[in-house]
């Protein structure tokens, strides 16, 4: 076939190279699992941008961060420079908080404003229950939470909520009639905050696009060419403002797989790639069939379980690579032999297939799944990185910090001021705290407002006093923010505030941790800058910084960048690239991801597929998509394992193979037994013996802090030998930390 052939094209089958050289006009890439969706977006970036379209007018939206800054590496070997830096791409929330950093004002919000984790955004809904005197138990903060995320991502406001009669049953009938109400004050509330909340970036997105024809014109004009990758998991405010933006011109292209869309629980909807056809003319569909990525065994078994669901649009992969193994299929006694069954099988591949740790996913429907693996996968000497759970943002410590950083950058941020305003402890109290809350919510006026008059609020004496000193400390910051970066401003809120010196005080192990913590924190934040001055003004193009004239706000918005910068990152985008660790995640996490060796766990009856979604069709369809989506991501072997019991919530009980496991083909299964001396239940005296409550960190080494490395070194000898991480001080007090005996490793 002659085809004008730039390197890049090379080696993509027909039907990619098609679609990579699309250029103008809607085009839907609808296809299986490895089939190169992710790989022919890339190049068609790398395309449009070889023939002349600006990098500035290209948009491209992708699952994680991570992923979008593979892809811009990508697209630089594929052209040869670095123009891929101008792109706009990134997740939904990362593009959109960026573009809201210019435009935030046109909304009443600060262009400073805070992005609230969904800690902050459970805090502020716990303090509204309690002002309306409800039962706690009744509303509890992730409840309501998720009632509104979904009312959000649906496009429906407070008001809208609470006129909406099958919502207002719903709500009856779960026995929370005041949902609407909460709604309203928790929508009050943020905006009296200047904060948005995860969901608030694309509803404000969307709001403001929908409310200033003069901007909208703007993104569409700046917007060219509209990309989107796993479109099948994109909710209604992702289709609306996609849609929006691409209407001028048209050039969207999206990619997904109906047999993937996992996330309908949080409102996405299949729906979006059945209704592109219909909202544009002359839609160019393409279909690819041939997977680049596992060997024939796992595509037979994916194929085969992916027809047994009613609602899909039927296509059939298959591939050119060897038969490979059979899949297998293993059962244990407990949940603890399923986790060594698996730590041991990793010795072995490694040992006998030259496999290195990095090659290993383990993957599993909930993450309290980890434990069992992780006790074992400490006991091999196994370095391993767990991704979910508490991640180093959401340490104390850190949050704390960071807590500073984001009142300097928005006064109006509530939440974070909560949390310094007597940390480190300098004497205003839980009684003055409370008479100046009130006195905020009774005149509407934000609390940093009634703190600045605190002599009128009849505060006396110490208290008053220790009020001036923060409010002079807090003023000084802010004034650094004309001519300092963001890691200048870390530093001297380091030096002045006593946080650092009051965990360097404390000796203990875990004061240790979080002093240390603390020094990562100001490295990180380091790194940030340097490398944002080396960008130089990544925001060069007038289009975004339009409305910023004022200096102090510009600085404002660099320290707004970094802190919006490590609010929206995902746990994939934590990955240390170059780290030899076997990854444990949830199945929802590894979407888009490969690796050469996957094992699934817990594939057992009211597991996977849950108990909580086996009522209807639908929900069951969904957790068998995941259950594709899991196998489709092993590329050479691939192992489903399941425990006869395991402990649940503090008890042993007993689980059925799942109902997906009889549903494979027989011809390309080993099923087998692993362990099972009877003696399995004795988990509770052989492994719990020390260190190992805490959760996995989704940061740093594969041992979740360095307590939890010292325990397992202790009782298992040191992981294997890792580059210890230079100790860098960046803040005072410069005089070293107490030695420890026990190393840190950080794969
Ligand atoms: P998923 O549905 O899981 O997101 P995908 O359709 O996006 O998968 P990619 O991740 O783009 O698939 O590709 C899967 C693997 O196949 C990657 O390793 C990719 O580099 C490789 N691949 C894709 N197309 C080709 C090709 N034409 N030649 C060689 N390798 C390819
Ligand atoms: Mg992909």
């Amino acid at each position: 076939l002659a085809r004008p052939m730039q390197d890049y094209l090379k080696g993509l089958n027909d039907r990619q190279y098609e679609a990579a050289t699309h250029i103008n006009g809607p085009l839907m890439i609808v296809a299986g699992a490895g089939s190169g969706k992710t790989k022919v977006l890339t190049t068609r970036i790398a395309h449009l941008m070889a023939k002349g379209v600006d990098a500035f007018n290209i948009l491209a939206l992708t699952f994680t961060n991570k992923a979008a800054a593979e892809m811009k590496e990508r697209i630089e070997k594929m052209l040869g420079n670095n123009e891929a830096r101008n792109l706009y791409i990134g997740t939904f929330h990362s593009v959109f908080a960026r573009i809201l950093r210019g435009e935030a004002h046109r909304l009443g919000y600060p262009n400073s404003f805070t992005i609230y984790d969904s800690d902050d955004s459970k805090s502020v809904i716990k303090s509204i229950v309690k002002e309306m005197e409800l039962d706690e138990k009744q509303y509890k903060p992730n409840v309501v939470l998720g009632r509104i995320s979904q009312a959000k991502s649906s496009l429906i406001g407070p008001l809208q909520y609470q006129e909406d009669y099958y919502l207002q049953q719903e709500d009856q009938r779960t026995n929370r009639p005041a949902i609407g109400k909460i709604y309203k004050r928790y929508a009050d509330q943020c905006f009296k905050n200047g904060a948005m909340d995860f969901d608030d970036l694309l509803l404000k997105m969307y709001e403001l696009l929908n409310t200033f024809p003069e901007v909208l014109l703007k993104y569409q004009h700046k917007f060219r060419y509209v990309l989107i990758d796993e479109y099948q998991d994109t909710n209604a405010v992702q289709y609306q403002i996609t849609k929006l933006l691409a209407a001028a011109h048209e050039n969207i292209c999206v990619v997904g797989d109906d047999a993937q869309s996992i996330y309908s629980f949080r409102g996405a909807t299949i729906e979006n790639i059945l209704q592109f056809q219909k909202d544009y003319d002359d839609v160019k569909v393409v279909k690819l069939e041939q997977n680049y990525r596992s060997s024939k065994n796992i595509i037979e078994v994916a194929n085969t379980v992916i027809r047994q669901n009613k609602g899909q649009i039927p296509k059939d992969l298959w591939t050119d690579k060897d038969q490979g193994d059979k899949i297998k299929v293993v059962a244990t006694m407990t949940d603890n032999e399923e986790g060594k069954y698996v730590s041991t099988m990793i010795q072995e591949l490694k040992l006998r297939d030259h496999y290195h740790n990095h090659d290993f996913a383990i993957l599993y429907r909930t993450n309290a799944q980890s434990r069992a693996y992780e006790e074992n996968l400490r006991r091999g000497g196994i370095a391993y990185k767990i991704y979910g759970g508490l991640s180093f943002y959401q340490r104390k410590e850190v949050k704390d910090y960071i807590a500073y950083l984001r009142v300097i950058a928005n006064t109006r941020d509530e939440e974070a001021l909560k949390r310094i305003i007597n940390y480190p402890v300098r004497g205003i109290g839980k009684t003055s705290m409370e008479r100046l809350q009130t006195i905020a919510n009774q005149h509407n006026m934000t609390l940093w407002d009634v703190i600045l008059r605190a002599p009128e609020t009849g505060l006396k004496g110490a208290a008053l006093e220790a009020i001036r000193k923060f409010i002079t400390m807090m003023q000084y910051f802010q004034s650094l923010q004309t001519h300092k970066n963001a890691y200048e401003i870390a530093f001297e809120v380091g030096k002045h505030t006593g946080l650092v010196k009051e965990l360097f005080n404390d000796k203990t192990v875990e004061g240790l941790a979080r002093y240390e913590n603390v020094q990562e924190l100001l490295n990180s934040i380091k790194e940030w800058t340097d490398q944002q001055e080396n960008l130089s003004q990544i925001d060069e193009e007038g289009t975004v910084q339009e409305g910023i004239t004022d200096q102090t706000l510009q600085n404002a918005t660099t320290l707004g960048l970094y802190l919006q910068q490590i609010t929206l990152l995902t746990d994939a985008d934590n990955d240390k690239e170059d780290a030899d660790v076997v990854k444990l995640m949830t199945i929802h996490a590894a979407k888009g991801l490969e690796f050469p060796v996957v094992f699934v766990g817990g594939v057992e009856e009211t597991i996977f597929p849950s108990g909580l979604s086996i009522n209807t069709r639908e929900e069951l369809e969904e957790e068998r998509r995941l259950f594709y989506v899991a196998i489709t991501r092993a590329k050479e072997k691939l192992w489903l394992t399941h425990a006869n019991s395991r402990y649940r919530f503090g008890n042993v009980v007993a689980n059925d193979a799942s109902r997906f496991l009889e549903e494979l083909p027989k011809d390309y299964i080993d099923r087998s037994f692993s362990g099972g001396t009877g003696s399995g239940f004795g988990r509770g005296d052989q492994h719990f013996g020390g260190g190992f409550g805490a959760g996995g960190f989704s940061r740093g080494s594969g041992f979740g802090s360095q307590n939890d490395a010292a325990a397992a070194a202790r009782k298992y000898g040191p992981p294997p030998a890792k580059k210890q991480q230079p100790y860098k001080s960046t803040v005072l007090p410069t005089q070293a930390p107490p030695q420890q005996k026990v190393q840190v490793h950080v794969p």
